[in-house]
């Protein structure tokens, strides 16, 4: 259920309300709109506690959440949530532009790769240090030193750091050195992973598994959320189908279909969606025309030797080409591209 107060309600009022709510064995969450404040009830749905909610000083109206992820839901928050990490900004009309190697490789690799696409325009790095393979013998990624990697290139660049955290008992050690914590395709479904980013105040980007409907991508944020965590950014980077023209298949309606039901920020991610290098920068230019709040997409300084992804890689050069036309294409759609400073 939702408590929507009343416009100026008092403070001694909304905290009333919370400690009803949670007297009714409910979990209570509250958010300051710019207009109303409102107190998502969270908990299973009784129809004696609206109404005795419904009497409580300040209470405009309770109404129950329709959808089944219920922090994640517009109906509770009906104003975009802006997700702000270091040089990041995503969401609202700011557009993130995070870029990087699949996997830093080495210092070398990462750093002039952070170097070439800062100077491109994008506001953050990516890189992962803990690689999610399908093969065991696949390279894993070089874990801490890969993380100190990407912290010397933050230093350096000013970027800030999205890499994937494959497992809870690594939240800590990552959050040590990332501004924002991925969550793998593969692990979506990873409900303690999910609880442990949750637990911490590291942004996460939450990539919807392959296989996962819109519903259980929502409801894998509603994991964050309920945990603690509210910033977070969910990331569609394409799903499997029986196409095989492309590594995955794409689907942009997921960013609008995502805007009409969530505040969440959403990110697109054109290099997993296509798995190809030639189809990268026109899907990123479709995915800010279809509204998208971010696109993270790799770059390498020489993709034929990539140690991961390769051959959906952008060199220095194609991640520039890229920047004109989504500069371009962000700015018909009135999104600015622009690092904030924290
Ligand atoms: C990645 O970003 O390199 C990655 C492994 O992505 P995904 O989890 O979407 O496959
Ligand atoms: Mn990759």
């Amino acid at each position: 259920m939702i408590v929507v107060m009343k416009q100026g309600a008092t403070k001694e009022q909304i905290e009333h309300m919370v400690e009803r709510v949670e007297q009714l064995g409910l979990k209570s969450h509250v958010i300051y709109g710019t207009e109303r404040t409102v107190i998502a009830a969270i908990g299973e749905k009784r129809d004696e506690d609206r109404h005795s909610l419904e009497s409580g000083p300040g209470v405009a109206e309770v109404v129950p959440i329709l959808a089944p992820y219920k922090v994640a839901s517009l109906e509770v928050k009906p104003e975009p949530t802006v997700v702000r990490a270091g040089s990041l900004t995503v969401g609202n009309s700011h557009l993130g532009m995070i870029a990087g190697p699949c996997s830093v490789e080495s210092a070398e690799q990462t750093i002039s790769t952070a170097r070439a696409v800062k100077a491109a325009g994008a506001t953050a790095l990516r890189g992962g240090a803990f690689k999610p393979r399908t093969s065991p013998y696949s390279f894993q990624g070089l874990k801490e030193d890969g993380l100190k990697i990407l912290a010397d290139a933050r230093a350096e660049t000013g970027l800030a750091v999205v890499t994937e955290v494959i497992a809870a008992e690594d939240v800590e050690l990552v959050g040590r050195y990332a501004d924002v914590l991925q969550i793998g395709a593969r692990n979506m479904q990873n409900y303690r992973l999910l609880e442990a980013v949750g637990n911490v105040e590291t942004a996460v980007l939450l990539k919807r598994g392959p296989s996962a409907s819109m519903d259980e991508l929502l409801l894998a944020a509603e994991y964050i959320l309920n945990a603690g965590n509210p910033n977070v950014m969910l990331c569609e980077r394409g799903i499997r189908t029986f196409e095989s023209h492309t590594r995955f298949t794409l689907p942009l309606a997921t960013v609008p279909y995502l805007h009409e039901r969530t505040h969440l920020p959403v990110v697109v991610d054109p290099s997993h969606g296509t798995g190809h290098v030639n189809l990268v920068s026109r899907m990123a230019a479709a995915a800010i025309a279809a509204g998208a709040d971010g696109l993270i997409v790799e770059v390498h300084p020489d993709p034929e030797t990539a140690l991961s992804d390769g051959y959906q890689s952008l060199t220095f050069e194609q991640f520039e080409q890229m920047m004109e036309l989504c500069t371009r294409v962000a700015e018909a759609v009135g999104k600015k591209i622009i690092p904030s400073e924290e």
